[in-house]
């Protein structure tokens, strides 16, 4: 059961008893005490507290992570109540917020103004601290991940300092904290660029694996934010182009697609699909017939439009290859599954692209990007055996020089990422420097770094 604790000038009120679980809820932790602080003063205490007891801290966004990146047994902090936009500036575009707001508040409250984030990922259910700590990304060639929309940010380190940083105050822990991973200090305030508002005509039919990469350019140039669903064991392929566009709002959908129908039955046939699991190519192939063959297209505010139904909890990797390494790495895994039949692949393997940027740690430093997110979906919380395929997909990864995506779980390790990423010693040696007892650091985060 809950109850509180006061800390010991009773100003600050931490919870006991508090169990965190994730999205998915496949990691959680039992956190000693829980905050919910209202301002900077508040998180200050929290630290102080920390430091005196010899705890460890760790702020929780929207507890969306498939990972547990956001978990710890020592003290939580959730940003909750400190959500309010603080300035929006309509002539540059652009909004500063405290970083525990919701993209879903945030959306709503950009389109009052005009405004809009330019891109995002597939839920809004999700902390501007958070999306940006873990390297969120959407799709789009000519869109860098989430973090390169940060023009600046305000961080309080260990010491319980506040930091300012942007391209031109403390530029080399700006080009960290962009993607901070939660290890640099508590994420404040964040400014964001954003765009006019605008609308999103999305237009999605159907094609064939050889099609679709024998023919990545010109995908890529015919959409702003061009996708594709691959239906792993079949050739089927389902793509998706997303642009703005001055259109109405209208759907051309399927009906079937927006009814719980198709819900309810693949979260049943997948079921099923645990006891005999050769039924899974043909729920793939059934589900594409079902609901991806031929168009559909609709329009709507663009938020709405990036936003998707995920279904029902999951287990997802998703790495970022090289983009020239797109068609490479599909076709090994998918030649893998032909050779290893008693290995199912749930659909779908959702591939993304994203321009290179210069943020230390982000999957698409230096480098344009495809993003291949595999998934294995839990039905009714039952876990289906995924090891083999898991293992397999980040050795292909690995081969191709691919970089696991922070939130997502993966099995690197210190020594992959000293490889992985050229400014990894200089990330390392800045949170050394701002954090030097390792108040932020978690179960994940020191296998990243030692
Ligand atoms: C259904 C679903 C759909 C998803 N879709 C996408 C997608 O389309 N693209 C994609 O790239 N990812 C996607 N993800 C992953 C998701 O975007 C990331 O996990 C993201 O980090 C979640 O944000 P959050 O606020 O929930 O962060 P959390 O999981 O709460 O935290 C993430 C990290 O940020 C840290 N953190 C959070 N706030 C702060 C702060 N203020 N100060 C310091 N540290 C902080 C936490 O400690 C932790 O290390 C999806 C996940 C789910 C469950």
């Amino acid at each position: 059961m809950a109850f509180d604790i006061e800390t010991t000038d009773g100003e600050v009120v931490g919870q006991g008893g508090f169990k965190f679980q994730n999205w998915a809820q496949t990691y959680g932790s039992s956190p000693e005490l829980y905050f919910q602080p209202t301002c900077a003063e508040e998180v200050k205490e929290i630290l102080e507290l920390a430091r005196q007891r010899t705890k460890r801290v760790k702020v929780v966004g929207g507890g969306h992570s498939p990972s547990d990146i956001a978990c710890t047994d020592d003290f939580m902090i959730r940003l909750d109540k400190m959500h309010r936009v603080l300035k929006v500036d309509k002539e540059k575009k652009q909004v500063t917020v405290e970083a525990g707001i919701l993209l879903s508040e945030l959306n709503e409250v950009l389109t009052k103004y005009g405004l809009a984030l330019s891109n995002i990922g597939a839920v809004s259910e999700v902390a501007a601290g958070g999306v940006i700590g873990t390297g969120t990304h959407n799709t789009g060639i000519n869109h860098g991940i989430l973090a390169t929309q940060v023009v600046s940010l305000t961080m309080m380190t260990a010491s319980g300092e506040i930091l300012e940083c942007s391209e031109s105050v403390n530029a080399d822990i700006f080009q960290a904290a962009r993607l901070h991973l939660g290890c640099l200090g508590v994420i404040l305030t964040v400014t964001l660029q954003c765009r006019s508002a605008f609308r999103l005509q999305e237009i999605q039919f159907s094609s064939t694996l050889p099609e679709v990469l024998d023919n990545l350019d010109s995908h890529l140039k015919a959409s702003e934010f061009f996708r594709f669903f691959w239906f792993p064991h079949s050739e089927n392929v389902s793509v998706m182009y997303q642009d703005p566009t001055e259109k109405l709002p209208y759907s051309k959908a399927s009906w079937f697609w927006d009814s719980f129908v198709g819900y309810y039955l693949l979260e049943f046939l997948l079921w099923i699909s645990t006891f005999i699991s050769s039924l899974v190519p043909p729920i793939n192939r059934f589900f594409f017939w079902l609901l991806f063959r031929g168009r559909s297209e609709r329009v709507d505010i663009s938020y709405r439009v990036f936003n998707f139904d995920c279904l029902f909890k999951q287990h997802v990797q998703d790495w970022a290859i090289p983009i020239e390494k797109t068609k490479e790495a599909i076709l090994q895994l998918k030649s893998w599954l032909e050779r290893n039949p008693n290995v199912v692949a749930h659909f779908p393997v959702e591939v993304r692209f994203a321009r290179g940027d210069d943020i230390l740690l982000s999957p698409c430093h230096q480098r344009d990007s495809c993003y291949m997110n595999i998934i294995m979906y839990r039905p009714y919380g039952k876990d289906v055996p995924h090891e083999e395929y898991w293992l397999e997909y980040e050795k292909i990864m690995k081969r191709m020089e691919g970089r696991p995506h922070w939130a997502k779980a993966h099995t690197c390790t210190r020594k992959d990422f000293v490889k992985m990423y050229p400014g990894f010693p200089k990330f390392n040696n800045i949170r050394e420097k701002l954090d030097p007892t390792g108040m932020f650091l978690n179960p994940y985060l020191e296998k990243v770094f030692y």
